[in-house]
């Protein structure tokens, strides 16, 4: 079990007050929002309900360029020049065009913290009347408020959608301590039916877990004979619903950003890259704002754009999906990954399945990048 951070008894004040902007959400789409609003003179608060970093919520592997671009290098525990794929009768080895990464979370959320000049406060959302968040520790207002909470879209006020009938996925894994130096796939029915499962190595644990399409089908069972057939303990688990279908990304003035928006492609459910690039482009609006550069409306209606311009790659990836989790029941998979087995394939696909979301992109803040907003806080 993670050890709590969070505060508890007397340390768990009341929080009220009128903020610029209030980020609801400290993981990896809430911390992008703030990042971009360093240096912006705006007074930001964000809240979460646990301690920045305290609750890891994926495998957390993600395209190194991207860590590189933001400056989180030194979070980085093993890098991945290749992907292995197992399927019922054959195991493929494929080059990829880029590297994976797998980080250490606490460390990959106190460097982007140290790029923001946000304050934060632990604080669990209980919803929203208008512009004020009403929390477990008091209610706060702001013009400005972004839901980076995850899949529950807690400030939304449409009819909540629980699973299984939400357009969700699910995933569980382990992390036992060990070493390996493949990041391996399964599309083997033996352990989901309708989705994969990995084993991404993080220097001196190993993450292994099975991800359902199918929110009805249950994960553990798998995960835990998936840890056994490689050696490994089952301990250490973690769990979530994984969004794969994007929601509006603004409604009622709220912005929604990662997995709260559905920004977790399909297909691969990597939500990590996408819960950054959409928090980037909702910080750079947001920034414009209290700027006095354009209207708040003016910034939901260009982040709500931003967002729509995606939409075809999601929906092409949901396609992908519905395919991946017809075929694995069936020998022709194998035979299709044959068939996508020549390295000009794979370069072109996977440079097509990074340009989603490009690690150019983090390049491109209006607050300067790391180094500008590292200067910015020891100026502070
Ligand atoms: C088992 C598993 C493995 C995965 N592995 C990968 C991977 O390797 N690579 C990848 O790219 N993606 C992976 N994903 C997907 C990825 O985890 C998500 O897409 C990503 O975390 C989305 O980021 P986010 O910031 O939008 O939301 P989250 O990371 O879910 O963060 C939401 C934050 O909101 C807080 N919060 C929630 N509710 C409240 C509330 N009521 N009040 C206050 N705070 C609240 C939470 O504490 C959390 O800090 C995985 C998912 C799962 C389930």
């Amino acid at each position: 079990m993670p050890v709590r951070a969070t505060k508890r008894g007397a340390a768990r004040t009341t929080l009220s007050g009128d903020w610029d902007v209030l980020v609801c959400g400290g993981s990896f789409a809430g911390l992008a929002v703030a990042r971009e609003l360093a240096g912006s003179g705006a007074r930001v608060l964000m809240i979460d309900r646990y301690e920045l970093g305290e609750r890891q919520t994926s495998a957390c592997a993600a395209p190194t360029a991207w860590l590189e671009n933001l400056g989180l290098q030194a979070a980085v525990r093993q890098t991945f020049g290749a992907l292995v794929i197992h399927t019922p009768t054959r195991t493929f080895r494929w080059a990829l065009p880029w590297t994976f990464s797998t980080f250490d979370y606490p460390r990959l959320c106190a460097l982007l913290f140290e790029q923001c000049d946000a304050r934060f406060e632990t604080a669990k959302v209980d919803g929203r009347t208008g512009h004020t968040v009403h929390t477990d520790r008091g209610d706060l207002t702001a013009p400005l408020i972004v839901d980076a909470l995850g899949w529950r879209r807690v400030l939304s006020t449409a009819q909540p959608i629980q699973p299984p009938e939400a357009r969700l996925s699910r995933g569980l894994e382990v992390h036992p301590p060990a070493g390996a130096a493949d990041l391996e796939l399964w599309l083997d029915p033996k352990y989901v039916r309708s989705g994969y499962s990995w084993s991404f190595p993080a220097g001196d644990e190993i993450r292994v877990g099975v991800g359902s399409f199918d929110p009805r089908d249950h994960v553990k069972e798998p995960t835990v004979r998936l840890a056994g057939d490689l050696g490994l303990d089952a301990v250490r688990y973690q769990g979530n619903w994984i969004p794969h279908q994007m929601r509006p990304a603004v409604e009622d003035g709220i912005f929604f950003a990662g997995d709260s928006a559905g920004h977790c492609l399909p297909t691969t459910a990597e939500g990590i890259r996408t819960a950054l690039y959409f928090g980037l482009a909702c910080g750079r609006e947001l920034r414009h704002v209290v700027e006095g550069r354009q209207a708040r409306e003016q910034a939901l209606e260009r982040y709500a754009a931003f967002c729509d311009e995606k939409l075809y790659a999601f929906r092409w990836l949901l396609r992908v999906q519905h395919a991946v989790g017809r075929a694995i029941r069936r020998p022709a998979l194998t035979r299709v990954l044959g068939a996508m087995d020549r390295q000009s394939f794979i370069d072109w696909s996977f440079a097509h399945y990074l340009r989603i979301a490009p690690p150019e992109f983090a390049l491109a803040s209006p607050a300067g990048g790391p180094r500008a907003a590292a200067a910015h806080t020891a100026a502070a």
